[in-house]
């Protein structure tokens, strides 16, 4: 089958090993504490193509690693899901975090780019046949907003669908950025970030979930005039705004969906997973409807909240049909 037909996704982003230390509170300045400790793979671009790939998509991923023992962990679990690995290799170690979490959950995160700072538009174009294959170009905004930029002008060129996941959430999303992107994809804390830089505008995040469709609508249509906008909601589902006259197959130009069913455990990555499922779904097409993908990526995400880690929690496309059918 071509690529064109199995539809590829091409994810653009960052690695991180990230580096848990699980704590009954938050360490203050000058405090030693003794905690629990795991390591293991991160950074929301793998995640993002971990789960592209384990929905289905034949999955390229385009990053920048270290010559280290992090660079290999990337390379092994990337061959392990069958992901097409783009590697620049540089002489920066490879992206670490550290990340504290307390009894309650909350979290302190520490971010060592690395080599994620490295991944240049140079690299990127160096993969513009890769791109050129792609139906769906995914990025985020944890590695250098030019390759993002580079990335979604080649898709767009190609006639691929660009979608920007705006996180974290106090990234700078270039206008160059935000003007080539079809869809975002923000959580409630990355909308209002970039409500504000992006439209001036101020907003609470704990309000958003409670505004009337209408209203938030608007939000969107003021942050992205051109394109759809999906906000994550936790364990509220999601939101969708679609500009006038581009619904994208959906009959309505704004409507919620329902979180799934599930027994959450671990929340870490349900953004990551949703934007992975959401850019397989996408890309797989066929005539389905826009609000389909996006109910087949509100699952996906809602199964990976049951087991705990990030890239690890991501589940197999066969494992979502056996629970939701
Ligand atoms: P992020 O991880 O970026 O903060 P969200 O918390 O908005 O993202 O979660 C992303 C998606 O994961 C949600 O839109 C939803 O589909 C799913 N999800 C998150 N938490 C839950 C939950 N408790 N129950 C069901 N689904 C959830």
């Amino acid at each position: 089958m071509s690529d064109l037909h199995s539809g590829r996704v091409v994810v653009v982003g960052s690695f991180n090993v990230d580096h848990v230390w699980a704590l009954p509170a938050l360490p203050r300045p000058g405090e030693t504490l003794a905690g629990r400790y795991h390591t293991g793979p991160g950074g929301k671009g793998f995640n993002q193509a971990t789960a592209a790939a384990r929905a289905g998509a034949a999955t390229s991923f385009v990053c920048a690693l270290g010559e280290d023992a992090g660079g290999q962990l990337a390379r092994a679990l990337a061959a392990g899901d069958g992901i097409d690995l783009r590697d620049l290799r540089s002489d920066e170690p490879t992206g670490t975090a550290g990340i504290y979490v307390d009894a309650d959950g909350r979290n302190t995160i520490v971010i060592g780019p690395g080599a994620n700072a490295e991944l240049s538009p140079a690299f990127v174009g160096e993969h513009s046949q890769a791109l050129a294959r792609a139906r769906v170009v995914l990025t985020q905004l944890e590695t250098p907003v030019e390759s993002a930029e580079a990335a979604f002008a080649l898709a767009r060129a190609a006639g691929a669908l660009t979608v920007l996941n705006p996180a974290p959430a106090d990234a700078i999303a270039s206008g160059a950025l935000w003007a080539l992107a079809d869809v975002i994809t923000p959580n409630e804390t990355e909308f209002c970030a970039q409500l504000q830089r992006h439209a001036d505008m101020r907003l609470d995040p704990d309000a958003l979930a409670g505004l009337a469709d209408a209203e938030l609508h608007a939000h969107c249509r003021r942050l992205l005039p051109h394109g759809s906008v999906v906000i994550t909601l936790g364990k509220s589902g999601c939101f969708v705004s679609h500009a006038d006259g581009a619904l994208r197959g959906d009959a309505q130009a704004c409507y919620r969906v329902a979180a799934a069913a599930v027994r959450a455990v671990d929340t870490t990555g349900a953004g990551d997973a949703f934007n992975g499922a959401l850019a397989a779904s996408l890309a797989r097409g066929g005539d389905a409807a826009f609000a389909e993908h996006v109910a087949y990526a509100n699952r996906y995400a809602g199964l990976s909240t049951e087991r705990a880690g990030a890239a690890a929690s991501m589940p197999r496309d066969a494992e979502l049909k056996a629970r939701f059918g």
